[in-house]
């Protein structure tokens, strides 16, 4: 039983609340969406087109001697020669991509939409590509390419990339003696700032024109949740945990509460005669007289604790407990009160 060493928490407490506790989702759910999300992953590394989508991230084996690596330079000024600055944007929720073609005073704009889930790399991918085609087609040769996307240029320069739509552009740029060069985004080149416009204005578009398949980071994405969807209506449903729920509505990753006193309080699995009796058939009966001492009764109502509450604001007693449990003046108090509780249970 891991999960109660990291929550500190009595053994008889619920495993559903044990794991909103420490933020761990059930494990029967998480091997089950981790074995989906890795099939999807073996899918788009694998297939060009699935369910009617170019993948982004298909794979293409290459030989180590066959990779490609193109690095760039420092864009400084424009010139004379052939210009052509790419953009990819993402606004109001939509995607799109561009390049702009200078040359002898002219200029020659292409947009595309891509797809809503489409990220704003692929899209930076997809300007560079066709800016690129553009120059086979018009046998256009010795222009830069002038790019403000960091991440582009170094997927194209890395031996790693495995990505083939990156590789094939690598392979068209063989072709052509293009030269990349990084610009600053956002620095008043003319060129650039005019390529972001248009690929705002491409994502605006009525129609998309390519649409890519989920990456593998979003596949991994939804799996998370989907996750969390699925633990939060197991968590909506389990008839256990009904006290920690009262605090705890969401169930959350990476939560940890692993206060050995104060979970006594989120789970009201504890010391207390309420407990006691209901697990074990033990005396429920408060000292006080009071027929069952609930963790709710010691907190707030009962006289032997009285002194404690002395300091207490008045407006404390007139709060639902679960106003009070996540406030860390009521938490110390109400630490003090069970630690002064569990050693006269223990002596007694
Ligand atoms: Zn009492």
């Amino acid at each position: 039983m891991p999960l109660i060493a990291i929550t500190k928490c009595y053994t008889t407490i619920s495993n559903q609340a044990l794991q909103v506790l420490s933020g761990c989702a059930p494990l029967d759910l998480k091997i089950e969406l981790e074995i989906e999300v890795a099939k999807q992953i073996k899918i788009i590394k694998k297939e060009e087109i699935y369910e009617g989508f170019q993948n982004f991230d298909c794979e293409e084996l290459m030989k180590p001697w066959d990779t490609i690596s193109i690095g760039w330079i420092y864009f400084e000024s424009p010139d004379t020669g052939h210009e052509i600055y790419t953009d990819g944007s993402k606004i109001n929720n939509q995607v799109g991509a561009a390049y702009v073609y200078y040359y002898n005073g002219t200029e020659t704009a292409c947009l595309i939409r891509l797809g809503n889930q489409n990220t704003v790399f692929m899209a930076e991918v997809m300007a560079i590509s066709s800016s690129i085609d553009y120059c086979i087609d018009k046998n256009i040769r010795n222009s830069k390419v002038i790019i403000d996307s960091r991440s582009t240029l170094m997927a194209i320069k890395s031996t790693e990339e495995k990505r083939r739509i990156i590789i094939e552009t690598k392979k068209k740029l063989k072709l052509t003696k293009i030269h990349f060069q990084w610009v600053r985004a956002h620095n008043g080149t003319v060129g650039n700032e005019r390529a972001d416009a248009l690929a705002k204005l491409a994502a605006s578009k009525d129609q998309i024109y390519t649409e890519f398949g989920p990456s593998e980071a979003q596949v991994r994405y939804s799996g998370k949740v989907l996750l969390a969807t699925k633990w939060q209506e197991r968590w909506n449903n389990s008839a256990k945990g009904s006290w920690t729920k009262k605090f705890f509505k969401e169930a959350k990753f990476n939560r940890l509460h692993g206060d050995f006193y104060y979970n006594q309080v989120l789970t009201s699995h504890g010391v207390f005669g309420a407990h006691q009796e209901r697990l074990f058939g033990k005396e429920g009966a408060c000292p006080c007289g009071e027929q069952l001492e609930t963790i709710e009764h010691i907190l707030l109502k009962c006289k032997i604790w009285g002194k404690e509450r002395d300091d207490w604001s008045k407006i404390w007693l007139q709060k639902d407990i679960s106003d009070l449990v996540f406030y860390s003046p009521f938490k110390k108090s109400a630490t003090d009160i069970l630690k002064k509780l569990m050693s006269s249970r223990l002596t007694s």
